[in-house]
């Protein structure tokens, strides 16, 4: 009970002084907690919590059931929210376990506590109320791996802690700050923790990278191919530490080049899927400029209608990003097939990762390395 009063009191708390302070956007007064909607419209869901464990109504902290070693499953039930017996008459509820414990749901092991939101539909969707550090450590293991060295670990966690404080400020009219799958940062919860990433967690605790005293969205990809890219040529942000810088690092990463062989159907069902219908039966592809970082900012198809001006970020987005796996190549039609031969892997914006590897291998340590890929970012500690 008194870990329960805590525990809400300080989440309470935290998130309110956090919201009203947030368009400060300080790091100062970053929140403890975040919200990781980890199902979504589901019709039942398992659930098993080993140990004490109280159920209360999310709006008035009441305390509805006390309990010890529940395996159930919940569902929605028009006003109420069942487990199985057991009858709530809320449409959010929490399941909170005891101090440490860990509430598996449909196999995931999960820290903190579990909101359940019944949605209009009866469906239900999964809210994991958790310390924003043992998010990161079920975050790292999916973003790198934890058997690279730690320099670049710490990197990588102090990039996913400052990214996941961007993504708390920007979602503060929603029930959740992230969802758990890539269009976040994709999370495990416990299930996904690692020695390695749990220590890299640890030793950069509470730390964040910022810009005037700001936290910004810290962009990072696989491998950049020899220079980083600018971020405000993608989206609307345009800060020192986005500009670009060039990278000798990543030569070596297993993605620095690439290849791909596509038909030119499916150059015409990514046009059409663009858009461009009745586009004629293409001709050529042709590069019509580059940035300064080598990626391609247009491309020209030419069809035997018309020629057809395209940004090179949608083309390849219309493909698939991980068919086209960067902005940087060149390009051939022969006969039926169009022929790509490119660098790197991803958007390219902020930090490389397998150039993060390679600096670490040579014995840069993490703060080096940040500094490299953010220039004029500093580091800070959020303040307790
Ligand atoms: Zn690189």
């Amino acid at each position: 009970m008194k870990y329960r009063i805590k525990f809400l009191t300080i989440l309470i708390v935290i998130l309110v002084i956090s919201y009203q302070l947030s368009v400060v956007s300080s790091f100062a007064y970053s929140p403890r907690f975040i919200r990781v909607a980890i199902v979504q419209d589901a019709v039942s869901l398992s659930l098993r919590v080993r140990g004490s464990y109280e159920v209360f109504d999310s709006l008035n902290q009441k305390v509805l059931y006390r309990g010890k070693n529940l395996k159930t499953t919940v569902t929605a039930s028009g006003g109420a929210i069942l487990m199985g017996m057991m009858h709530f008459n809320a449409n959010k509820i929490f399941i909170q376990p005891k101090k440490d414990g860990v509430i598996v749901l449909d196999g995931r092991s999960f820290r903190g506590c579990i909101q359940f939101i019944q949605k209009d539909n009866l469906r239900l969707s999964a809210i994991n109320f958790i310390d924003l550090e043992d998010y990161i450590k079920g975050i790292l293991y999916h973003e790198v791996s934890h058997y690279w060295p730690l320099e670049a670990l710490k990197a990588q966690a102090i990039l996913c802690r400052t990214y996941a404080l961007y993504q708390i400020q920007e979602s503060k009219a929603k029930d959740y700050d992230v969802t758990s799958d890539i269009y976040s940062q994709v999370y495990g919860g416990k299930s996904s923790e690692r020695y390695r990433t749990n220590k890299a967690v640890d030793k950069t605790q509470y730390e964040v990278l910022t810009y005037q005293e700001r936290i910004f969205s810290t962009y990072y990809h696989a491998t950049c191919g020899g220079h980083t890219q600018d971020a405000s040529l993608l989206w609307r942000i345009d800060i020192p530490p986005l500009k670009g810088v060039s990278c000798n690092f990543c030569a070596d990463s297993p993605h620095f080049s690439w290849h791909k062989v596509l038909s030119l159907k499916q150059i015409k069902d990514a046009l059409l899927k663009l858009g461009y219908s009745d586009c004629g039966t293409i001709k050529d592809i042709i590069i019509s400029g580059r940035d300064k970082s080598g990626r391609i900012t247009y491309l020209k198809i030419t069809t035997n209608k018309k020629d057809i001006k395209i940004p090179a970020k949608d083309f390849r987005n219309a493909l698939g990003p991980n068919v086209i796996r960067s902005t940087n190549f060149d390009v051939k039609v022969v006969d039926q097939d169009v022929v790509f031969v490119g660098s790197g892997w991803g958007h390219g914006v902020g930090l490389c990762q397998w150039g993060a590897y390679f600096m670490a291998k040579q014995g840069y340590s993490y703060e080096q390395i940040l500094q490299y890929y953010y220039p004029q970012a500093q580091l800070k500690t959020r303040a307790d």
